[in-house]
């Protein structure tokens, strides 16, 4: 049982202010649906949602149990056995013994008494004799709260019948073994609204109570806590065991997701010291290394920041600045008209690669450069025919279409390609790319050293860091940059982590971090070379935001965070930029992202 799991948790947590692990405790099996027969489909909406705990008011009336709020509210359709006892019976039927079909989950029926306790229980459990089914399933737990007999005659009761405890009183062993759960009123206890965080006596008073209740090995409810997300999170973090709610769904969704939400990092690194010795200078410079971790903003590297307890090589840029991402004809961007952007410095339709919103071919910077005797490598850990790196070298008004893409290799004059497998690589563009003198490399290793026009397709690449990717792309930095470096005139480089964009649209936290702070340790490689070439400009930024991710709890000093996506696709919300060498404060305040373009040229002292 969920709750069980708890009190090992709360055990630890109560020690020290840790209460990270308590998320991954918490499920819809912590749910309560208080005053659930007001919710428009009673029972059926809370039972399909796998709350925990259902809890139904009585009144009793000639000699049945009526379910309602208040005595006005009575109606002959509304009675315990209507809406509760005959779907759990039924249920347990189908079941075949169990309450729901996986056997695996309990149910606890909270009935609220709301007077004469002693008639009403009288009839509790004459009519519970016709349900033998509920009665004897230790899955189903039935507290009674509300007009409720004193502590010492709960023995007068039958055995499946428990107790709602009461916080301020004292139980013998016996009478606790008939208490269910504790519960208070919130709002006796502390005036905090749900907003923001408790005070600190009032945080005191909430833990004292939760303290109290798990002493006696007791599950703990607060009625008239307050029932939005904030305080579902804040509860969470005092080792409430039921969250209270009207929001059936809500409540549902934000429990159902904190498995995604949640993450915790067990290996934080040390970034890169950078010198800034060159940072900001007004110089022409010979480099430029541009990562792009793909489908980020300001939530997403605050996420990983968190995760690697307050540090991050990219926070360690001064250079801060905002790129809108709107794309020539859509207010969200895709990847294509993003980076498409970057490289030829217009904004293209969304879809489109390397061409304007007519579908003409647009030059790109290697190829700018490229009559400047500069040289450049293109790294992703995605398809090389990606739309982020097809934009630097292809020109295509179909992001899809890979076969073309990756045969727009040949025209472009990039000198290194490097990412994951693509449908797109048929043995006719083999052919071709052998006929120009292209190597095709299966993997990074083979790749040794480069000295041709390189094509490296390596399924690695394509694998999620928790997935083993290692120290893939790292390797495929210092593999470009060891081979860009050595030509005099100066080189470009565009690194982008894909997979950031993937954590982003499967609402997944874990793959967002873990990508971003793999992409991470490469921006330190780049600061660390910038600063011993002293003539290479360093810009990271994101191409659009991918999540509408929102952060919701977390701890920069044991590295967990918790956050909340909106949408499952990009959003129009800036991308930040960071930069770092030569000409860094060019990249500051807001600005298109096609600007990026010319901001990168004229750095390197290029007139178009
Ligand atoms: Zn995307």
């Amino acid at each position: 049982m969920k709750i069980l799991k708890i009190w090992a948790a709360v055990a630890v947590a109560f020690c020290a202010q840790a209460q990270a692990q308590d998320y991954l405790n918490y499920s819809v099996a912590n749910a309560h649906s208080h005053n659930d027969y007001m919710q428009d489909v009673p029972f059926w909406e809370a039972y399909y949602a796998h709350f925990g705990s259902i809890e139904a008011d009585v009144f009793l009336v000639k000699n049945q149990l009526w379910v309602a709020n208040t005595e006005k509210d009575l109606s002959p359709d509304r009675t315990l056995e209507k809406l509760y006892l005959d779907n759990i019976s039924k249920q347990i039927k189908l079941n075949k013994g169990n309450i729901c079909p996986d056997g695996q989950k309990k149910l606890q029926l909270l009935i609220d008494i709301k007077q004469d306790y002693e008639a009403s229980l009288a009839a509790l459990v004459s009519i519970l004799k016709k349900y033998p089914e509920i009665t004897g399933n230790p899955e189903i737990k039935i507290v009674i709260t509300g007009d409720r007999p004193k502590s010492e005659y709960f023995k007068n009761y039958p055995e499946y019948l428990y107790f709602d405890g009461d916080l301020n009183q004292a139980y013998t062993s016996d009478q606790l073994k008939r208490v269910g759960m504790f519960s208070a009123s919130f709002t006796d206890l502390v005036k905090w609204s749900g907003k923001g965080i408790p005070r600190d006596e009032e945080k005191e008073r909430i833990t004292k109570a939760v303290e109290k209740a798990h002493a006696s090995q007791k599950p703990v409810r607060f009625y008239g806590a307050p029932d939005f997300t904030n305080a579902w999170v804040n509860l969470i973090d005092m080792g409430v065991d039921y969250i209270n709610t009207d929001h059936i769904p809500d409540l549902k969704k934000f429990m159902n997701s904190i498995p995604k939400n949640f993450y915790k990092n067990t290996k934080d690194y040390i970034p890169y010291t950078p010198t800034y010795a060159t940072d900001g200078i007004r110089k022409k410079v010979k480099n430029v290394i541009l990562l792009i971790p793909d489908g980020t903003s300001l939530p997403q590297y605050y996420a990983a920041f968190t995760a690697n307890k307050g540090k991050l090589n990219v926070f360690n840029m001064k250079a801060t600045g905002l790129s809108k991402t709107n794309s020539y004809n859509a207010y969200i961007t895709d990847s294509a008209p993003g980076s498409t952007a970057f490289a030829t410095g217009i904004k293209t339709k969304n879809t489109f690669v390397g061409v304007d919103a007519s579908g003409k071919a647009l030059v790109q910077i290697p190829d700018i450069i490229a009559g400047h005797g500069m040289v450049s490598g293109l790294i992703s850990t995605g398809d090389v025919t990606d739309a982020t790196p097809a934009d630097f070298y292809a020109h295509s008004d179909n992001r899809n279409s890979s076969a073309s893409i990756l045969k727009d290799f040949i025209a472009s004059k990039t000198k290194i390609l490097i990412g994951g497998p693509t449908s797109g690589l048929t043995p006719e563009t083999e052919q071709k790319f052998k006929e120009a003198k292209i190597d095709v490399y299966r993997d990074l290793k083979s790749a040794g050293k480069i000295s041709n026009r390189t094509v490296v397709i390596d399924p690695m690449a394509s694998q999620r860091i928790t997935n083993g990717r290692g120290n893939w792309l790292s390797d495929a930095f210092d593999l470009t940059l060891n081979n860009l470096k050595s030509n005099d005139k100066g080189f470009f480089m565009m690194v982008e982590a894909s997979q950031t964009d993937g954590g982003g649209h499967s609402n997944n936290i874990e793959q967002l971090v873990t990508e971003l702070l793999d992409f991470d340790a490469v921006v330190g490689k780049a600061m660390k070379f910038a600063d011993e070439n002293k003539e290479t400009l360093v810009i990271v930024l994101g191409d659009h935001e991918t999540g509408g991710l929102t952060l919701l709890d977390g701890s920069l000093q044991e590295g967990w965070v918790l956050g909340n996506f909106s949408t499952n696709d990009h959003t129009a919300i800036p991308a930040s930029v960071f930069a770092y060498g030569p000409n860094s404060g060019e990249f500051t305040g807001l600005f298109e992202n096609a600007e990026i373009f010319h901001k990168i040229l004229s750095a390197y002292g290029i007139q178009k």
